[in-house]
């Protein structure tokens, strides 16, 4: 498991764990009466994609209306006077994690424009890997930069666009980008949903039933089902979708090529009642555990996910190696995110906060301990201790990804490479390190035969899976740039 990389003052103790991090959820829907009230919704659906802030942006016909929280979604919007502020029949909606740097207003999405064709909302989930070497370019032609976030090259790039039209501006913008982008935009005249070249995050189509056929665009299918819209198609890669009262408008700007869809999505990310990519999750999990347990299975009286995230994958493992499925850790899901400001002497109790062994269950048993990721390996460590405390014999640890050896630089939470435990170590030491008696990942091509029924294709991976192979699809062009200034690398900061 990992924790994220970006020290947040006062860390809560729900945030001080160990795993990947999904930075941004994005929500909108166009022609429906209560339009704010169902993207609160969605976005509460979309809230294991980021928690550190929220925001809606409306359109009521006439005017924007805006409401940007730091917190959770139903602390943001459980007011109606806050939503009685957001009318209109359109609107979007954003979820954020920060990696670094305090949580402040100004970097809370969805980012707001007024420009010469009207306003203009833009909520993006993704990662730009150009945005450095951009704000500098338009740093130089006098752009005002309002916030620390990447998000906001795409409004300077939509601002100084010569082209006549906000769709045209638009794609004017995202040709000069680089990176990871699923975006949801809101102007007054349409709601625009795009998903970069590679399609590295998820954005689909929906539907709401009854409701004179109104849109709806959403990083994953489970907020459509809060909404009780019907799924319509993902978004596809290179896409743009103008969605207005005439319907929806598909345009293309770049020559098709081979989807590089996030493979973490599939082990960790989404929710796992949503659909991705045409696969439910919950079933793709349980079929890399099984992966998992041909792979590497050990003789064992129980196997125990680390909950939430490593249940579906155990049961899979625990079917197919014919061995008991035990809850043989519980998980407190009353720490809160404002829990404590943790003082030195409790911060090391972390763990505990979090998680407890089953006692009764645990003792006297060989264990197989199944995750989804080690990042650093802090909390994996902490949890071995606490099995072995509470009188376990054996402890093995199976881990249903690669052993997570790069950085991401798409959108996801990651150390710095030096800080994973996979990076600077062998499967035998990082055994050695976690305290197990035994340590297995899922191979790279095990983990394709179950999310896609084929191997990895070395020459043309139908993923993305740089952080376990270092193949990474799109340029890296800010990481190569030694020249960003300290002003310039606040950057980093991303949605
Ligand atoms: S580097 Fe890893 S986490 Fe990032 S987009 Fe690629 S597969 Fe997903």
């Amino acid at each position: 498991m990992v924790r994220p990389s970006g020290g947040l003052a006062g860390m809560s103790a729900a945030r001080d764990d160990d795993h990947l991090r999904e930075e941004c959820g994005v929500f909108g829907v166009w022609g429906a009466a209560d339009a704010a009230a169902l993207t609160a919704l969605g976005l509460h659906a979309l809230q294991h994609r980021g928690q550190e802030a929220t925001g809606i942006v409306s359109f009521d016909g006439e005017r924007f209306h805006s409401h940007k929280a730091l917190g959770l979604v139903g602390d943001a919007f459980s007011d109606a006077r806050v939503m009685a502020r957001l009318p209109g029949a359109a609107a979007i909606g954003h979820n954020r994690y920060a990696t670094t740097g305090d949580t402040v207003l100004r970097n809370v999405q969805p980012l707001y424009a007024d420009f010469e064709f009207g306003g203009l909302a833009v909520g993006h989930n993704g990662n730009l890997t150009n945005a450095h070497a951009l704000r500098r370019a338009l740093v130089r032609r006098g752009c005002l930069f309002q916030s620390t976030t990447d998000s906001e090259v795409f409004v300077h790039l939509i601002a100084i666009s010569l082209y006549g039209t906000v769709v045209d501006r638009l794609i004017d913008a995202l040709k000069q980008v680089q990176g990871a982008y699923s975006l949801v935009a809101l102007t007054s005249e349409a709601l625009i949903g795009v998903r970069d070249p590679f399609g590295v995050r998820p954005l689909i189509l929906g539907r709401l039933a009854g409701r004179d056929g109104a849109w709806v665009l959403a990083s994953e299918t489970c907020a459509l089902d809060i909404v009780g819209a019907a799924f319509v198609r993902d978004v596809e890669p290179g896409e743009i979708v103008v969605i207005d009262d005439a319907g929806v408008r598909s345009i293309k700007p770049w020559a098709k090529q081979p989807s590089r869809f996030c493979i973490f999505e599939h082990i960790y990310f989404a929710r796992p009642d949503s659909i991705v990519e045409g696969t439910a999750v919950y079933e793709v999990r349980k079929r890399i555990g099984a992966e998992l347990a041909r792979e590497s299975h050990t003789a064992a009286d129980i196997v125990v996910p680390v909950p939430d995230s490593g249940v579906p994958a155990a049961m899979g493992y625990a079917a197919e190696a014919g061995v008991p499925f035990e809850l043989g850790i519980i998980r407190n899901h009353y720490v809160g995110r404002t829990f404590i400001e943790p003082t030195d002497q409790i911060r090391h109790l972390g763990v505990k906060l979090k998680h407890s062994a089953n006692r009764a269950l645990l003792a006297g048993k060989r264990v197989i301990l199944v995750d989804d990721s080690i990042v650093r390996g802090t909390t994996s460590r902490k949890i071995v201790e606490m099995v072995r405390a509470a009188g376990a014999t054996e402890v093995h640890m199976r881990v249903s990804s690669p052993p997570t050896t790069h950085s991401c630089f798409y959108g996801i939470d990651t150390p710095e490479r030096d800080q994973l435990l996979a990076a600077r170590n062998d499967v035998d030491a990082m055994a050695r390190i976690i305290g197990v008696d035994s340590l297995a990942f899922i191979s790279i091509d095990g983990l394709y035969r179950a999310v896609a029924g084929a191997a990895r294709d070395a020459r043309r991976p139908q993923f993305c899976d740089a952080c376990f192979t270092g193949d990474y699809p799109i340029p890296l062009t800010d990481q190569s740039d030694q020249s960003n200034d300290r002003q310039l690398s606040l950057l980093a900061e991303t949605r």
